[in-house]
């Protein structure tokens, strides 16, 4: 796409610190580098989120991810934990609209970086709770 920052750094029009490449998936270092090492790993097929995803693009990106992760470990002193975040939509924080997953060193509990869930468990009672997986199990059936 020609108007995608992230599919330019794939075509090296403008510059990015690259850790991986192969024909199907392209990862660098995120220039916030939220933590020391936090890494993109985006497709070379330019899609704007999950909801564009199919399954072989799906398996070529997640499949790539471990060896990434283990590669930042064990290159990086310290890193004790990894967050792999990947954000979807305006609404989830996605800046940039060509899909990439963050990999995120975790070095100590207070750094630059902070997630929070918010516990609603109580906001359900069970048959809402069961409703909501049947609601989207449903959904599920019938697109496969
Ligand atoms: P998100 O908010 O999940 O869409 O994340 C987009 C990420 O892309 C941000 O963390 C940015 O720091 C990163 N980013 C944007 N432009 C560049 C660039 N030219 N090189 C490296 N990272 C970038
Ligand atoms: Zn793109």
């Amino acid at each position: 796409m020609t108007d995608c920052i992230f599919c330019k750094i794939i075509n090296g029009e403008i510059p990015s610190a690259k850790v991986y490449e192969d024909d199907e998936v392209y990862a660098f270092l995120d220039i916030t580098q939220v933590t020391k090492g936090h890494t993109l790993v985006i497709p070379k097929k330019h899609v704007k989120n999950i909801f564009e995803y199919d399954s072989d693009l799906a398996c070529s990106i997640f499949s790539r991810i471990p060896k990434i992760a283990n590669a930042i470990q064990d290159s990086l002193p310290g890193v004790k934990g990894m967050n792999i975040l990947n954000n979807n939509g305006e609404i989830a924080y996605q800046s940039v609209f060509h899909s990439h997953i963050h990999l995120i060193p975790r070095y100590q509990t207070e750094e630059g970086f902070k997630l929070s869930f918010t516990d609603n468990s109580k906001s359900y009672t069970n048959d809402e709770f069961q409703q909501l997986a049947a609601s989207i199990k449903k959904t599920i059936e019938s697109v496969s």
